[in-house]
């Protein structure tokens, strides 16, 4: 039996665990932090005692791998999927984004986009062109847009600044955390054609019904160590002998999956192996970008639907948190310029944005709020980045039995709970075949592109095929 040491009990490294004990392997999955669930987790508020999550973590349909991990976990059902996007401008006016139950893709929003009054008529058909354009492309196409700048793909699909910050901006800066500009359109062109052009179910919002930390409760792992921090790897010629943990204890194994987020992956490799293994040559050109969330409970309620899109700033979307809709969180995504601002700031300005879309809040007085920022939440996908993404696994010449997971590997996706699933999936399978271990193929396809769009043009890489 091979024996598997999984560092790091985010979504990357608990996949990775719970892949490879399907696999065959004996694996230790090592968590710094009492709770697993690394960027999405929860954590204990000290003000109340109740669980809160980091921030508000959403899923898509088209999150194929990720909605693979919660059934293994037996969690599927506690996670909640919405057939409508609902946004709201910022006078408060709902603009619901829906599609036709039975309908294909992408026609299914065809009746919900005609009638988003948010947008002008000739915004509306200005949008449907560059659809029309993004089926067109199809996959391959998107990928040879990974050094082009998604502004100047907007520029030249003639694509206004208006409707960029209507519709573009609450969709795209909370998928890649990024700026829609900024971002690579390879990244921002695959959002749309995966979650809404391609397949009717793409688009579904998934919510948890429940604290992100008790989605990880059961992991069927046999051998989690909470609370047990990794201090650093040994090596032996160009393979890893085990992890020296930080009371001293040195763990044995046949393989490692180095599953933290990129800052740890570069501090633990010593200079003459990260010079002969390509993979930790480019980290440094990862670049993290900030994420803000507030969590705030008003003495009365104020908001009925689930979650809203906001067209204006500064919090981009406000999710229900309680039944009756006092207990509200809200997200900035991209948050750079707001890393500095006092605290008392953020909240002025976030109360009284709730004020103008909310009515009933103008009565409400806020009782309690927490505002997390995560510095370092993602990297930015910005143009020529897949370039900088290292593979799970080892080049020739590598460390051969040292794999690593986690959103910042490469995936094909952008820094998201799928991409590190997929992460974890892709590290599992090259263990497997590294160790001898059973064969199975973890990564999940994704959802197949249906027949009107194919019809317009969107024809998808042969699986696998974009990593
Ligand atoms: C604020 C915020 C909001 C987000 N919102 C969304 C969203 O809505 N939808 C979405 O899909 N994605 C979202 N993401 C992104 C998503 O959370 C991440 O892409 C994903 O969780 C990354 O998982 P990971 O396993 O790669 O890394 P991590 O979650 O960072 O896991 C790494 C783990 O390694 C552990 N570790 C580090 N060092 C050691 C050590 N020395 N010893 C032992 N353990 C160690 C850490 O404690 C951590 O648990 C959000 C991220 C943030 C920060």
């Amino acid at each position: 039996m091979s024996r598997v040491i999984v560092i790091g009990g985010g979504l990357a490294g608990m996949a990775a665990a719970v892949s490879l004990e399907a696999a065959g392997a004996i694996v230790t999955l090592l968590e710094s932090r009492r709770a697993l669930g690394g960027r999405a987790g929860s954590f204990e508020d000290p003000q109340g005692g109740e669980e809160l999550d980091n921030c508000q973590h959403v899923l898509l349909g088209c999150c194929t791998n990720l909605i693979d991990f919660y059934r293994r976990l037996g969690v599927s059902s506690l996670i909640r999927f919405e057939r409508t996007v609902y946004f709201r401008d910022g006078s408060g006016r709902r603009h619901d984004l829906w599609g036709v139950e039975g309908w294909p893709a992408p026609i299914h929003l065809g009746p919900s986009l005609a009638g988003f009054e948010a947008l002008t008529w000739g915004e509306r058909i200005s949008f449907s062109r560059a659809m029309l354009a993004m089926m067109n492309l199809g996959h391959a196409g998107r990928d040879t847009l990974a050094e082009v700048s998604f502004g100047q793909w907007l520029d030249d699909h003639h694509q206004s600044a208006s409707l960029i910050k209507k519709f573009y901006d609450p969709i795209l800066i909370s998928a890649l955390n990024e700026e829609s500009r900024r971002a690579s359109a390879r990244y921002a062109i695959q959002v749309f054609q995966d979650a809404m052009l391609a397949n009717a179910d793409g688009y579904l919002v998934g919510l948890p019904n429940c604290p992100l930390g008790q989605l990880y409760e059961k992991i069927p792992c046999r051998d989690v160590r909470l609370g047990t921090r990794v201090s650093g790897l040994r090596f032996n010629d160009h393979r890893a002998t085990g992890v020296e943990l930080q009371g001293g204890e040195i763990l044995e194994a046949d393989a490692i999956v180095l599953a933290t987020n990129y800052h740890s992956a570069m501090r633990w490799i010593p200079p003459e192996l990260a010079s002969a293994d390509s993979r930790f040559g480019s980290l440094d050109k990862l670049e993290s970008v900030p994420i803000l969330g507030v969590h705030l409970r008003f003495d009365r309620p104020i908001m009925t639907e689930s979650h809203a899109a906001l067209i204006e700033g500064p919090l981009q979307w406000l999710f229900r948190k309680d039944a009756e809709g006092r207990v509200l969180h809200g997200v900035i995504s991209a948050a750079r310029e707001w890393v500095n601002v006092p605290k008392e700031e953020c909240l002025r300005q976030f109360v009284k944005q709730i004020h103008s879309l909310f009515p009933a809040a103008l009565q409400a007085n806020l009782v309690r709020s927490q505002i997390v920022i995560e510095k370092r939440a993602t990297f930015s996908p910005v143009p020529g980045v897949d370039r900088w993404r290292p593979s799970q696994i080892p080049p020739p010449g590598g460390v051969h039995n040292l794999f690593l997971a986690g959103d910042y590997t490469r995936t094909g996706w952008p820094a998201t709970m799928e991409g590190a699933v997929r992460s974890g999936y892709l590290a599992t399978e090259a263990v497997a075949e590294s160790l001898g271990l059973k064969q199975i193929e973890f990564l999940v396809k994704d959802l197949p592109v249906q027949w009107p769009a194919r019809v317009f043009g969107l024809k998808p890489l042969p699986h696998r095929m974009e990593l």
